[in-house]
């Protein structure tokens, strides 16, 4: 009798492990990757499949000698910052490609995206974009409605947002623009010594270029730097004060102005005295250690 009870049991702890052995291997499955390797055993290329709110989008890593830790490192940083930047956007009007090439490069040059491709340089280091250029991949920069993407359709905010995200998902990475300082209190730097850019001119798709643009693969302008900088302490403002909601009916807007006024009830002069106002009356002075961090752009 004892042993037929002892039996069953055994039955049915086995059963149970089978079960969820079942289960975890199908819950592998959805985030499975698959490497190729080099003749060195290198990983050459890496696919995953990743999952948010039942939507499965792939994304092929292409390495350049970097070593398979650094693979996995920051293959647990993109299923990370990619689910976090995923849920943050409700009702999205751009739909990212189902697929996309993360390329990895050792060297230090500018990093971009494109509709379907982000290319990280700097990657030797801990210190690489992956959140800003993968914030113009999946929210889309250009004519959303169409699904373009190009840059002239609203710099302001599509750089605006990429340095907001960088800045609010990675705080401690040094990156461009602002080298792990919240941009806020680079602004009120900035405005001590007058130089802030107004926004009627960043906001403009005709002069926007002039102060986004980064040519080829030399090094950043001040005024550059300046613009990128303000973007993202501008759009920090309109997700504190404001939400991420509006921030995304707003974003990549044929006409920054007619949006603005329309969601958030306001002329853009307004908004922009209301951010400005904020960054005199609550954002502290840059610390030594904040410049320090970055003494690199400073004139
Ligand atoms: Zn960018």
């Amino acid at each position: 009798m004892k042993n037929s009870i002892f039996k069953r049991s055994l039955v049915i702890i086995l059963l149970i492990s089978l079960i969820m052995t079942a289960l975890l291997l199908v819950n592998r499955q959805t985030e499975a990757v698959s490497d190729t390797y080099n003749e060195d055993g290198l990983i050459e290329q890496r696919e995953l499949n990743i999952s948010v709110n039942d939507e499965n989008r792939k994304f092929v890593i292409i390495n350049s000698g970097l070593s398979s830790n650094k693979i996995n490192k920051l293959t647990d940083e993109l299923k990370i910052v990619y689910k976090k930047m995923m849920e943050l956007n409700d009702s999205p009007t751009y739909t990212p490609p189902k697929k996309i090439m993360i390329e990895l490069n050792k060297s230090n040059l500018i990093s971009y995206a494109q509709k379907n491709k982000v290319v990280l340089y700097n990657m030797y280091s801990d210190n690489y974009l992956l959140v800003h250029e993968l914030s113009h991949t999946l929210f889309g920069f250009g004519n959303s409605d169409n699904n373009e993407f190009y840059g002239n359709y609203g710099f302001l905010t599509q750089e605006g947002l990429a340095v907001f995200l960088q800045f609010y998902l990675e705080p401690d990475k040094s990156v461009f623009p602002n080298n792990s300082v919240n941009p806020d209190k680079i602004v009120k730097y900035l405005k001590g010594k007058q130089e802030v850019i107004s926004l009627s001119k960043l906001g403009n798709p005709e002069t926007a270029m002039n102060y986004f643009s980064i040519e080829g693969n030399t090094q950043t302008s001040y005024k550059t730097w300046i613009s990128y900088v303000e973007a993202g302490s501008f759009i920090q403002f309109i997700v504190n004060q404001y939400s991420f909601e509006e921030l995304f009916k707003i974003y990549n807007t044929e006409n920054l102005e007619a949006s603005v006024s329309s969601v958030l009830n306001k002329s853009l002069t307004e908004l922009e005295e209301e951010w400005l106002s904020y960054i005199d009356t609550s954002v502290s002075d840059l610390s030594q250690q904040d410049k320090d961090n970055i003494i690199f752009y400073l004139k």
